[in-house]
């Protein structure tokens, strides 16, 4: 068997798989070493199965609206490990169309862990030694839990797919996309759910506005939502553990803690040093607008460097670099301005583009914000009282839109198309001028005065 390559791909998750694909399409010869399963984080502890947990959770609330709408009582326990079983075979489909097509595209896949020897060659756990004229590490990222006592009694993300039960009760520690995301599940599928944000509001980095929203509508599902709070120490067992906040004081016994308070670059291990690979304070790999390192021949993408942590964006990053690499195609840097991402949260939270509050500070008063309010029809008709709000950040006399922000019912599917029109610069005018859909939520952004 060969050892030597055009590129060595280390990391078979979302931005290492999506290279490699690429790269053996402008007829690269590829090796991919990957010692867990493929596709990485995304699709085995984080975006596919959390969907699957969100649909899950979407489908409980439907099931206890549709008694008040009519329908005879029906029950909205879920069978969790019947649920799972689901889950993990759709994923296990997704392994299996993965090694379909690493075999189609003759990618030479390898189970194992890859350690850089110097700038052209990497070690295999198993003792072999490859070289290329090109490496791509595209490592990911692992859960962190914060240095505080007792940490270990807390469980994160890659935890809680491993659950075979929701608990009766759950602390979230976090504010961001993952405590939101899995707060919003645990407490639809029948956890009693607190969460335990340090800061002032949820979601930072997200329009101000919108989630000040989501808290609410959180608050009206049963969330215990505690901003201002912080968790200095964990104590307990198993099963029943207590949280210690800033003045010291020690919280009811909950059935699990979760952390959901950042993630790390899986930098650590991976030979970085010897081929002269410099990491940033927080172990990102640092590299330019292409994903090319400071190393010439040596190239990152995705969650371990510094680029906003989503898929997409790892995806995108490594086709355009394999691009200019192997498919001469030079100008292909990737642009966050306009870029879409949403929260799958209950409901979901869109955005793309700038936050009002980041608007104003880059445009002054040439920031113009229009604002919807208004209850879901569906949510309407059932008595509950989740609302939803958008909002259309305009700037210049022009009004080009600069941010569109949706929190509500679908806004996860509405997004997409928006951020297209934001991207090819669309004014409000454009907006106006396009024949509503109706009855939807969506014609709300059209409608907007
Ligand atoms: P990863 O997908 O993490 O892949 C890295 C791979 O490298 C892993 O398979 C690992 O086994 C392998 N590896 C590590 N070290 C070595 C080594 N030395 N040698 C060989 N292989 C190695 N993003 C979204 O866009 N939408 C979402 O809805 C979303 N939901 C998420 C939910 C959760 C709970 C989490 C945790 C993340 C979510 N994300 C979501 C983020 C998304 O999963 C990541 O941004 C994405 O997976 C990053 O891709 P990556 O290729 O950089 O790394
Ligand atoms: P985030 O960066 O989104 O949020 C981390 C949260 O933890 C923040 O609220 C932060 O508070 C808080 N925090 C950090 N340290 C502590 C501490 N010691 N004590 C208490 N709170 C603390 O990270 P996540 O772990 O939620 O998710 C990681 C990344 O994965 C996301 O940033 C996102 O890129 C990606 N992801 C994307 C999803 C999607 O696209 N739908 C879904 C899930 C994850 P503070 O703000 O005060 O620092």
């Amino acid at each position: 068997m060969t050892t030597d390559f055009d590129l060595i791909v280390i990391g078979g998750g979302s931005g290492g798989l999506a290279g490699a694909f690429r790269a053996a399409e402008h007829g690269a010869r590829v090796a991919l070493l990957e010692p867990n399963a493929l596709g990485g984080t995304c699709v085995n502890v984080g975006c596919v199965p959390k969907k699957a947990m969100w649909l899950a959770a979407e489908v409980a609330g439907r099931l206890r609206m549709a008694e008040t709408l009519g329908f005879g009582r029906a029950s909205a326990a879920l069978d969790w490990p019947g649920f799972v079983a689901h889950r993990e075979r759709y994923i296990e489909g997704i392994h299996a169309s993965y090694r379909r097509r690493l075999d189609a595209a003759g990618i030479a896949l390898m189970p194992h862990r890859g350690r850089l020897l110097d700038a052209r060659r990497v070690q295999t756990d198993a003792g072999m030694v490859l070289s290329a004229s090109h490496i791509l590490l595209a490592t990911g990222g692992l859960p962190s839990r914060p240095p505080i006592p007792g940490a270990e009694l807390g469980s994160v993300s890659d935890d809680f797919f491993a659950w075979r039960a929701p608990p009766a009760t759950v602390a979230i520690v976090g504010g961001g996309y993952i405590a939101v995301e899995l707060a919003g599940v645990l407490q639809a599928l029948g956890s009693r759910v607190t969460l335990r944000v340090r800061g002032p509001r949820l979601l930072e980095g997200f329009d101000a506005d919108i989630t000040a929203q989501l808290a609410d509508d959180y608050r009206q599902h049963g969330v215990d939502i505690r901003f201002g709070t912080a968790t200095r120490a964990l104590d307990g067992e198993p099963g029943a553990i207590r949280c210690q906040d800033g003045q010291g004081d020690w919280s009811e016994p909950v059935e699990q803690v979760l952390f959901a308070t950042g993630r790390r670059p899986a930098s650590a291990g991976l030979g970085l040093e010897a081929a002269g690979v410099a990491v940033d304070a927080r172990g990102h790999v640092p590299v330019d607008a292409f994903g090319a390192t400071a190393v010439a021949g040596i190239y990152a993408v995705g969650d371990l460097t510094a680029m906003p942590a989503l898929t997409p964006v790892a995806i995108a990053a490594a086709r355009r670099l394999m691009d200019r690499v192997f498919g001469g195609r030079e100008r292909r840097a990737l642009e966050f301005e306009a870029m879409p991402t949403v929260v799958f949260s209950h409901p979901p939270i869109g955005q793309a583009g700038l936050t009002e509050a980041a608007a104003r500070e880059r445009f002054g008063d040439g920031v113009h914000v229009l604002r919807a309010g208004f209850r879901p029809m569906l949510h309407a008709l059932a008595g509950s009282p989740q609302r939803s709000l958008f909002k259309l950040v305009c700037v210049g006399p022009e009004r080009r839109v600069v941010g569109v922000h949706l929190l509500g019912e679908a806004a996860d599917e509405m997004l997409q198309g928006f951020a297209v029109a934001l991207r090819a610069g669309v004014t409000l005018d454009d907006l106006h001028d396009t024949i509503a859909i109706h009855p939807t939520s969506a014609e709300e952004v059209v409608l907007m005065r």
